[in-house]
């Protein structure tokens, strides 16, 4: 098929749920990606802050192909060792317990919240409960997770959703305070608003509200979905200030591309027993084989230390561009997960960037969300800056 019949048949053929960018692309290597017709992007968008090992990872294409020829798929009926490995590393990464793979982000929110749930139902003896959840959040696009989700263009036409959840104000613990009762079983943040427009949590809201779970017996659910997996240049978010969650979320860049997901609980929240949840492909040995070896390539490449050295070095600049650019209003973020917020719609800049060769996406109309792969270095920060400079000087 030609660029154009593939763009064609896929508007024929899709539902329409994605306004796609009119690219098609081809094949990716390292911090670049290829469109069919040959041209070449420099990727700042890394498939949603999915390629944290950037595209063609030799190692990790290698332990791929090779768990295609052994077995892709066993139930959870049996065991597997891909999926027992990725387990064990997942909990040493983040310093929980017991893990449960699932097959997206989505999926690892409803699995929190059923823990949740759960929890309270042993605590109590009866169900009921309440959920505290963010403004600004997003938690994935299921009839739980959007009851999350703390945006009411998302949320209104599905409504009524899950009953019993309140939001308040990310970065505020007084207005979390104000919203507990006897009935609240947990308390659902990311450690970094991702979707939402890259706010990062406060270490005082952070400790305030692990301070607030423990003293009324509630669950502290991370959502490190986005920011999670080394992107702020220690493995979870919530490590930056020693803060342990009881249940984390992780998805996105834990199999590189692959689809895998999980939460991981502490013994405490450990609460759901067989028969209160499943899925039938949820850590099967082709997606944790791709999950373990991508625990051990963040070691062998020095994932972390890289975010931070990186990390730093992409602030600089994108403080530089905000001082010379008077509709940027603010610019945000830890790590390789920043934004720059506009006084604009950042459309345009986008779209500008892509004919350049240059892949931005944003968070919100205004916001132009970095969040490249992790294995960036300065000299592709300085390549991207080499494009992104002159567009917006131009605005
Ligand atoms: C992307 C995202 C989700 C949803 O994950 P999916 O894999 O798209 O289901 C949930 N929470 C956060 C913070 C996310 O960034």
């Amino acid at each position: 098929m030609t660029t154009q019949e593939i763009m064609n048949q896929g508007e024929e053929y899709f539902l329409h749920t994605y306004n796609r960018y009119p690219v098609v692309l081809d094949h990716g290597d390292g911090v670049y990606l290829y469109d069919t017709e040959g041209k070449k992007y420099l990727d700042f968008c890394a498939g949603i802050a999915v390629f944290a090992l950037g595209y063609n990872q030799p190692a990790l294409n290698e332990a791929v192909k090779n768990q295609v020829d052994k077995i892709v798929h066993t139930s959870n009926y049996f065991y597997n060792e891909p999926s027992v490995e990725a387990a064990r590393k997942l909990c040493q990464a983040s310093g929980l317990e017991k893990v449960f793979f699932c097959n997206s982000g989505t999926e690892a929110i409803e699995g929190a919240m059923k823990s949740a749930l759960r929890y309270a139902y042993n605590r109590d003896g009866q169900p009921g409960h309440e959920i505290i959840a963010m403004k600004h959040s997003f938690h994935g696009r299921s009839l739980g997770a959007l009851s999350l989700t703390g945006n009411a263009h998302y949320q209104d036409p599905f409504k009524p959703l899950i009953s019993g959840i309140h939001f308040a104000e990310y970065n505020n613990l007084e207005s979390v305070k104000a919203l507990i009762n006897e009935k609240t079983c947990a308390i659902v943040l990311e450690p970094v608003q991702g979707e939402g427009g890259i706010y990062p949590a406060t270490e005082e809201f952070l400790k305030g509200i692990r301070a607030l779970c423990d003293e009324h017996d509630i669950l502290m659910i991370a959502d490190e979905i986005q920011c999670g997996m080394g992107r702020t240049g220690v493995m979870f978010a919530c490590q930056r200030y020693g803060v342990k969650p009881d249940i984390m979320t992780v998805a996105k860049a834990l199999g590189c591309g692959l689809p895998v997901g999980a939460f991981v609980t502490n013994e405490k929240a450990a609460a759901l027993a067989p028969g209160d949840h499943g899925s039938t492909y949820g850590g099967n040995p082709l997606v944790c084989a791709a999950a373990s070896k991508v625990f051990d390539l963040y070691e062998e490449l020095n994932v972390l230390e890289n975010v931070k050295t990186v990390g730093a070095y992409l602030y600089e600049k994108l403080e530089a561009l905000k001082q010379e650019c008077p509709q940027i209003v603010d610019h945000r973020g830890i790590g390789l997960m920043q934004g720059l917020e506009f006084s604009v719609p950042v459309g345009d800049i986008i779209k500008k960037a892509q004919d350049a060769g240059l892949i931005l996406i944003n968070a919100g109309t205004n916001i132009l969300r970095f969040v490249p792969p992790l294995v960036i270095t300065k000299s592709d920060v300085d390549a991207m800056m080499e494009i992104l400079s002159p567009i917006i000087h131009e605005l």
